[in-house]
Parts: structure tokens; C-alpha cells; sequence
């Protein structure tokens, strides 16, 4: 019998320059020495497609060797970025153009510049997928995590993204310990919802069965925002899993605290997927109440379960024939906070925000150690700089 694939995020870094305001994990640096070993990445399983994230995922230095070493194992690599080491993600992409990257863009540029936190952070980003297409890359795109303070650039994104022939990712706030954050929460659902109404209409009306899918997607955003149950089963830790820069594997990244069903350091992949502490963990992913709607999760379930999004597709389609266009007053629960059935405070609660949460940033020991004496942001800069200065 052929090996089962699995589907698989390598975060290789907590290291981080930008200083999202989503996101506090730029203050929550990984040691350099500890993050994850190309040693380590050899015993990883065979995969069907990978993601390679952070942290900001070229910041290290060796992220070429990481990428070609996965590629003798995954039969599709995406690597989630900021976009801001223009000429390392040059680089990479020259050697590997069958790659996809996925730059994180949160608005046009002033709202960008305001959330992401870096100087010219939506130049830098916006010049780096131009200069990916006029090479002739064609797995490029932009990634949004939509908010308050951009989901009005939401359509204007898209429709730019479009012009320039490119994918478009979308996500809203989450908190876990991987963001370093628990007080993420969406203030005005009904704004934020009617954007991604627009979009999803937008996505209807194209040609493409992908962005199909994609407004399906897009309207699962709509269900999350109000604190809703997942409209698919979260499958974490049985066919998709994380490795963090420790060797740490978990089920996801959207949990409260670190889950680890074992380390990649220490045990075979065998040993550690077969392990007492992943049975563990998958009893508790069976039972968790977080109801994530990222694509890390949610695109393994929409193939497992595509009976769902393509009725759904369907359905959606048959309407536009009709001059109907999709609203997002078909989920009952946006008509219930109109019609004053719930309270804003009562979804509130639904959510995953919690003001009195001590935040676990999943951390060694050691990377903990190192922030006694300099914040993150201190560490990280002086790391970058010594990077640049050694050329
Ligand atoms: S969201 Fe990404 S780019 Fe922003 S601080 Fe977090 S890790 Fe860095
Ligand atoms: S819903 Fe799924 S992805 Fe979210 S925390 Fe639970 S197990 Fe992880």
C-alpha cells in the first residue's frame, strides 16, 4: 500500500521583524541555535503540500537549504512571508519557481503600513510580487487577515491582486499561543461581514471554479466572525500537523496553549505520530470548541469533505443565474444580531478573546531566557543586522 501523505506547516522561526498589531509573536523571538535543523526536517513524513512559515520565514539565513530539502518530500511548497527580504525571496524563487509565496498585505498602504508596523512594509511587499510575476512565478500571491481597520481595502485588495493575475488569501483575527495573543476580537461584525459579502460575490462572478471555493471559504470567514460552530470538522493532528522551531509537532496553530504530540528531535516520525501523546492530543482536538476558520485547517477539510463547499458552490452559482446574489443574512445568526435576537456582548463570548488571559508564547526555556536582559524587538534587529553586516 502506498505511504499515506500528510499535510504539514514547518514553522522555522519565531523570529520576526515586523510588529503587527494582530500579532505579538515578533516580541517572542526563538533562539537561532534551537530553531529546527535541516537534521530534523530529513525525518519529516512524505507530504502532499507544505507551508513554511513563521516568525518571518527568511530571516534565516539557511532557508534554502530547508526549501530543497522539503522538496525531496512534498509534492507542493507554499512559504508564508512579509515580504519584506526582497532580495532573498528573490533569490530562492530563482533556484526553486515552482515554489508558491504568499505575502502578507493588510490593506492598501496606509492601513498596511499601520497594522504590519514596518516603514514602507506595503512597498516592500507590493515590489517584491511584482518583481516574483515579471519573473514568470506563477504561484504568487497576497494574504490578508482581515479586521476592523482594513476590511474596507478587502475588495480593493482583490480586485488588485486580480489585475496583477495573483492568488488571494484571506484570514480574520485569531488568538493562540502561537500569535502570542488573546485579546483578538472583531468589533464590528456587521461591517466586517458586509465586506466579505462583497468579496464573495466578487468571487462568484469570476470564471474560476478555484475562487468558487474560495468564496466558500470567504463565507465560513462570515460564520467565525460571529463566534459560530466550524461548518466543517477540524481534522487536526490526523492528516495535517505543525512542527514548530523546536521540533515540537502539534496539531495546529490555533490552540490556547501549545499541544505536543511529541518531538521531532528526539523520536522517528513513526514513533512520535504513533505516540501515546498524539492519541492524546487527538482526543482533545475531537473536542475542542476554538471552531478556527484558517486555511491551515479548513483546505485539508474542504477536499476531505467537498460534498460541502461544492453543494454549496452550486447552489451559489444557480443563484447568480437567477440575478440573486449571495448575503450574508443567509447565516441565521447575522440575522439574529439585526433583528436584536443576540447581543453583540453575548457574541462576544462566543469568541476566542479573553482580556484576563495570561498568554503562554510557547517558548524554550532558553529563547525565554535571552528576553531578561533585551526585548524581542531589540534581539531580533541586532540578529538582522549582524546578518547584513556579515556579507
Ligand atoms: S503576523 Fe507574521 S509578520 Fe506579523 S508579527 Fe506575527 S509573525 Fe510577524
Ligand atoms: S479548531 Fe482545530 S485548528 Fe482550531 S484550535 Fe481546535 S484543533 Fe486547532
Amino acid at each position: 500500500m502506498a505511504e499515506k501523505k500528510l499535510n504539514g506547516t514547518v514553522i522555522v522561526t519565531y523570529r520576526c521583524n515586523a510588529r503587527c498589531s494582530m500579532c505579538n509573536r515578533y516580541k517572542a523571538p526563538s533562539k537561532p541555535e534551537e530553531e529546527i535543523s535541516i537534521e530534523t526536517i530529513k525525518k519529516l513524513p512524505k507530504m502532499y503540500f507544505t507551508n513554511i512559515t513563521g516568525g518571518e520565514p527568511f530571516i534565516r539565513t539557511d532557508i534554502k537549504d530547508i526549501v530543497r530539502e522539503l522538496y525531496k518530500k512534498s509534492d507542493r511548497i507554499v512559504i508564508s512571508t512579509n515580504g519584506f527580504f526582497t532580495d532573498r525571496i528573490v533569490d530562492l524563487c530563482k533556484e526553486f519557481p515552482q515554489i508558491g509565496i504568499r505575502i502578507s498585505i493588510e490593506g492598501l498602504e496606509n492601513t498596511n503600513n499601520e497594522i504590519r508596523g514596518l516603514e514602507n512594509g506595503y512597498q516592500r511587499g507590493y515590489q517584491t510580487l511584482k518583481k516574483l510575476r515579471e519573473m514568470g512565478m506563477t504561484d504568487v500571491g497576497f494574504g490578508m487577515t482581515v479586521q476592523d481597520k482594513n476590511a474596507p481595502d478587502l475588495v480593493p485588495l482583490y480586485k488588485l491582486s486580480d489585475e496583477m493575475g495573483m492568488e488571494f488569501a484571506t484570514a480574520s483575527l485569531h488568538n493562540s499561543f502561537y500569535f502570542v495573543e488573546a485579546k483578538n476580537i472583531i468589533k464590528d461584525r456587521p461591517m466586517v461581514a458586509q465586506n466579505f459579502e462583497n468579496l464573495v460575490n466578487e468571487l462568484l462572478v469570476s470564471k474560476s471554479p478555484k475562487k468558487w471555493f474560495r468564496a466558500y471559504f470567504n463565507h465560513g470567514l462570515i460564520n467565525y466572525i460571529y463566534g459560530q460552530k466550524r461548518l466543517l470538522p477540524c481534522d487536526m493532528s490526523f492528516d495535517t500537523f505543525f512542527i514548530d522551531p523546536y521540533g515540537d509537532v502539534m496539531p495546529c496553530n490555533g490552540t490556547k496553549d501549545k499541544e505536543v504530540m511529541g518531538n521531532l528531535n528526539e523520536q522517528t516520525w513513526d514513533e512520535l505520530w504513533s505516540s501515546p501523546a498524539a492519541e492524546e492530543v487527538r482526543k482533545k482536538v475531537r473536542c475542542c470548541d476554538r471552531d478556527c476558520w484558517m486555511i491551515g485547517s479548513v483546505s485539508p477539510a474542504m477536499h476531505k469533505y467537498i460534498w460541502v463547499p461544492a453543494w454549496w458552490v452550486i447552489t451559489h452559482k444557480l443563484k447568480f443565474w437567477t440575478k440573486k446574489k449571495y448575503s450574508m443574512y443567509e447565516n441565521k445568526i447575522v440575522r439574529d444580531l439585526r433583528d436584536g435576537k443576540v447581543t453583540k456582548e453575548e457574541l462576544d463570548k462566543c469568541s476566542t478573546c479573553d482580556m484576563c488571559a495570561v498568554v503562554n508564547n510557547g517558548l524554550s526555556e532558553a529563547s525565554m531566557e535571552q528576553l531578561k536582559d533585551r526585548s524581542g524587538e531589540e534581539i531580533v534587529d541586532a540578529d538582522i543586522a549582524a546578518q547584513y553586516s556579515d556579507k
